[in-house]
């Protein structure tokens, strides 16, 4: 059961300059956090729960493998992207190729046999849907409208769109992107962090980086500054407390006074980590920061609100 963990692909550059962006490397992003899952759920509380998410993370990786090569942004766009400081693969603008459907499809039939009743009816319902309807659904996830009416639904459109962004984002590939004026928001699709990583290996060591929950590439921002409104005064930091935390690895609630958010920060001194998967493992720490009255400022797309 305990699968080993690849260490993430730290781009090598010549200089000593870290780099400020990370595309996803797509043979790998989906199958490690398949397998942090799994070493999440041993002996978690919620642990039948992040062993289907383990399942869903691998129908992620198996659909992002066979996954077509869609049309991507051309070189004069791209630069156009650069030179404005836009991200070329914007979540709201870029053109959906309908593969992501397929996609969803391929998802639903591979998790479908062991996922929980009361899942297998929503996938089936899902099955059922016309195009129409799951453009709907999809256009609600990408401007994080994650409630209501059928939000049981949503992580799978999410996890569809993933691979999409992410297919996406790995082919254009780090030196295409460029580092944005809004530093709370992904350079290469604009859409809001999951959660931070701090590593301790390779050139990025003791660097923040933001994890993008759609696109899966990570940017820099410096540590000790709120994600959501730039502040870098009256940042805190609240862990929880409690026996087996340390195999969990440090998960951390970063708290801005100034706006009253909070995103979380994933350490790690080998690698081995995953900012979605460590970011569901520790939903305590979330309803610990909701109690204190912060409310987070970027969405896990594979959690079901109040579900
Ligand atoms: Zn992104
Ligand atoms: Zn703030």
């Amino acid at each position: 059961m305990s699968a080993t963990i690849e260490s993430p692909i730290i781009p090598i550059k010549s200089s000593s300059e870290p780099p400020q962006v990370i595309t996803p490397d797509a043979a790998t992003v989906f199958a490690n956090r398949a397998a942090r899952f799994d070493q999440l759920a041993d002996g978690h509380v919620l642990g039948d729960w992040l062993r289907f998410l383990a399942e869903l993370s691998r129908a992620q990786h198996s659909a992002l493998t066979e996954f077509p090569l869609i049309a991507l942004p051309d070189a004069d766009l791209l630069a156009r992207a650069r030179e404005h400081r836009m991200p070329p693969l914007p979540a709201q603008s870029w053109p959906r190729d309908p593969a992501w459907r397929a996609t969803l499809r391929q998802i639903i039939a591979a998790v479908s046999p062991l996922a929980p009743e009361v899942a297998r009816w929503d996938l089936s319902r899902l099955l059922g849907f016309d195009n129409e309807h799951l453009d709907q659904l999809a256009d609600r996830v990408l401007r994080t409208e994650l409630y209501g009416e059928d939000a049981a639904l949503l992580p799978y459109v999410g996890a569809a769109l993933q691979v999409l962004w992410t297919a996406g984002a790995s082919r254009l590939g780090s030196p295409a992107i460029a580092a944005i004026d809004a530093p709370g928001v992904c350079p290469c699709c604009g859409f809001l962090p999951v959660a931070s990583v701090v590593r301790h290996v390779g050139e990025v060591a003791n660097l923040r980086y933001l994890h993008c929950a759609l696109c899966n590439t990570e940017w820099n921002l410096v540590r000790v500054k709120c994600a959501a409104c730039d502040a870098n005064e009256n940042i805190g930091y609240r862990e929880l407390e409690g026996e087996g935390l340390q195999q969990r690895g440090a998960v951390r609630g970063e708290t801005c006074e100034s706006c009253k958010s909070y995103l979380k920060i994933v350490y790690t001194e080998k690698g081995g980590v995953d900012p979605v998967a460590d970011d569901l493992a520790t939903l305590a720490l979330d309803i610990l920061l909701d109690e204190a009255g912060y409310s987070r400022s970027g969405p896990n797309l594979l959690l079901i609100p109040g579900g």
